[in-house]
């Protein structure tokens, strides 16, 4: 198919364009980082297809990204010989976004164009931002394997279309061309645009070269040669020395494999040497993706063997409760055709998992351990966006069990509002002279939870009491019987025994109780027969007049409406 068409754009991508040119401008240089990690992503397709197939690299082995500019044009290109793109591939990747939650994350957008550039942000721009700075972006494109004749022409403005046509391209992989907007000429220049790449991209593992550019004293300007200078370190980043890498080299590297916009809130890079060898650099990401909760998603590690990019996703690296950390992988160990079903089986892949999990504690624990409030505070924002799926771990993990339990923040009857900010050594450490045990009370809701009447007599006592609210956290209680030594009971649960806490007086009193009230009970018992199992005289109100109780080895009552409403 030879002839041109036009086609609309995805309504997500025509709102993008709209909102990312005004809203990111301030932003702008971003466009050339992204452009340059799909050059990169490019290459890396590239190699992984190549392995099973050498053919694929024709006569050009050496893969490289070209950024160059014209001034007279008034274009920035940037070229790349990796994996390129089919038609169809065109259509689909660069007419649509592939996101999942896209349409969900659209949703949220109020129109106020200060909050909507930080959710853009967040959602990640990619090939798109480059709209920004360009008034009319063509693509060339030629997909590695196929024949010249099969190139293709992708074109737009930005608006609502695009079109795509058949093109004759001698050479593998991509070209961009971006037309600057008027006012952009600041980009047209060596010095600018080598300087933004060494901000943005100096981690990208393949080198990115430039024409060198050259003072002519006569002319009085600076005149572009014909040999080409690679102007970032071009090394894989995890494969360098901790001391080489810089913070911000890290948190560009991490936007990069992670497609996300805003720095991460930690990261953990470690070479591990004995029965598995292999690089880690792992990254907690500030803010939860849109799709957290989708069952089909997979993990964030990028998987390389020996350098070369195996596959995005490798959720086999990474025990699913924290399938949101993102990051890099690359084994000496493992053969270069892995596929997802050897790395279920493989015992490399085990101890690779197991080590990695580790470390990702580690990294959790320093920040929530931390004594500086700037760690704190990363700890908390940790726990508000990833909170819910740590817990999944107290479940999933036996052997890591009780370094997840010191993880855990509850929101408490300490507190005057629902922040989970308790850890279970704080509450420990407040517990009253005689208390034995680590009281919570579960509920829909917090408020539900902290106006439970279950409550009122550990007010009157003091007792500290655990407000237990996300969904999972019923779940989880039921793999945490205990915290060092210390039971966890529900103060739901049937005849509350509140030990030492009740003294010898109390006691007396309340038998003297039970035996005046004993005929009511018993008339109370028949009247409703089988409606309950049980009528007692409690001691643990002191405002409301009954309350229910779920039986000592019972499911509570949050938990059985919680089965009821997934339908068991
Ligand atoms: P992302 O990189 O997060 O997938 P982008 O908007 O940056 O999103 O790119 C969209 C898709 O377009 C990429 O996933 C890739 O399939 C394709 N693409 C973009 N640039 C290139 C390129 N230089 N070579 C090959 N494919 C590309
Ligand atoms: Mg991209």
């Amino acid at each position: 198919v030879a002839e041109k068409e036009t086609l609309g754009f995805q309504a997500e991508v025509k709102q993008l364009l709209q909102l990312m040119i005004h809203s990111l401008y301030s932003n702008k240089e971003i466009f050339l980082r992204e452009l340059i990690s799909n050059a990169s992503d490019a290459a890396d397709k590239l190699r992984f297809e190549a392995i099973n197939n050498d053919a694929l690299y024709g006569n050009d082995h050496e893969l490289k990204i070209i950024v160059s500019f014209d001034k007279d044009a008034r274009t920035i290109t940037i070229s790349d010989n990796g994996i390129g793109m089919s038609r169809d591939d065109v259509i689909s990747h660069l007419g649509t976004i592939a996101k999942s939650g896209t349409k969900e994350f659209f949703g949220k957008l109020s129109g106020d164009q200060q909050a909507d550039a930080a959710l853009i942000g967040q959602f990640g721009v990619g090939f798109y931002s480059g709209f920004i700075i360009a008034d009319k972006i063509v693509v060339n494109t030629r997909r590695a394997g196929q024949f010249a004749s099969e190139g293709v022409r992708w074109e737009s403005a930005g608006e609502g279309d695009y079109s795509v046509e058949s093109v004759e391209k001698v050479s593998r992989g991509t070209d961009v061309i971006l037309h600057l907007r008027a006012g952009e000429e600041e980009l047209l220049s060596s010095w600018k645009l080598k300087s933004i790449i060494r901000k943005y991209s100096d981690h990208i593992s393949l080198p990115i070269m430039m024409q060198k550019d050259e003072w002519d004293a006569e002319k009085n300007q600076s005149v572009l040669k014909d040999e080409f200078d690679t102007v970032n370190q071009a090394s894989a980043l995890w494969a360098r020395n901790r001391s080489e890498v810089t913070p911000e080299q890290y948190d560009e590297f991490y936007k990069h494999v992670s497609h996300d916009f805003q720095a991460p809130l930690a990261y953990t890079h470690n070479r591990v040497e004995g029965r598995s060898e292999y690089t880690q650099l792992l990254y907690v990401p500030a803010h939860a993706p849109f799709d957290l909760w989708d069952r089909n998603k997979r993990g964030g590690i990028k998987l390389y063997v020996k350098r070369v990019f195996i596959m995005d996703d490798a959720e086999q690296l990474m025990p699913a409760y924290l399938r949101f950390i993102k990051g890099v992988i690359d084994s000496n160990d493992l053969p270069l055709n892995v596929s997802r079903e050897i790395l279920q089986e493989s015992r490399d892949v085990k101890v690779i998992r197991e080590g990695s999990t580790k470390r990702v504690l580690g990294m959790l624990e320093e920040l929530a351990n931390a004594d500086e409030q700037e760690k704190k505070d990363k700890y908390a924002t940790f726990w508000t966006e990833f909170g819910q799926v740590l817990k999944e771990g107290v479940g999933e993990d036996a052997i890591n069990k009780d370094r997840i339990a010191k993880l855990l923040r509850f929101a408490s009857t300490t507190n005057e509002n629902a922040d989970q900010n308790t850890a279970l050594a704080d509450y420990l450490g407040r517990m009253k002279e005689g208390q034995e045990k680590i009281y919570y009370v579960a509920g829909d809701s917090y408020t539900a939870a902290k106006n439970s009447p279950h409550l009122e007599i550990f007010r009157k006592k003091g007792v500290e009491v655990l407000l237990m609210t996300d969904r999972v956290d019923e779940w989880m209680l039921s793999f945490l019987n205990d915290f060092e030594g210390k039971e966890l009971v529900s103060v739901a649960k049937g005849g509350l025994d509140l030990g030492a806490l009740e003294d010898e007086a109390e006691k007396k009193e309340h038998e003297e109780t039970e035996t005046s009230y004993k005929d009511l009970v018993e008339k109370m018992k028949a009247a409703l027969d089988e409606k309950a199992k049980d009528v007692r005289v409690t001691f643990r109100l002191t405002d409301s007049p009954a309350c229910l109780v779920a039986d000592e080895n019972e499911l509570s009552g949050n938990l059985l409406r919680m089965l009821k409403a997934a339908g068991q």
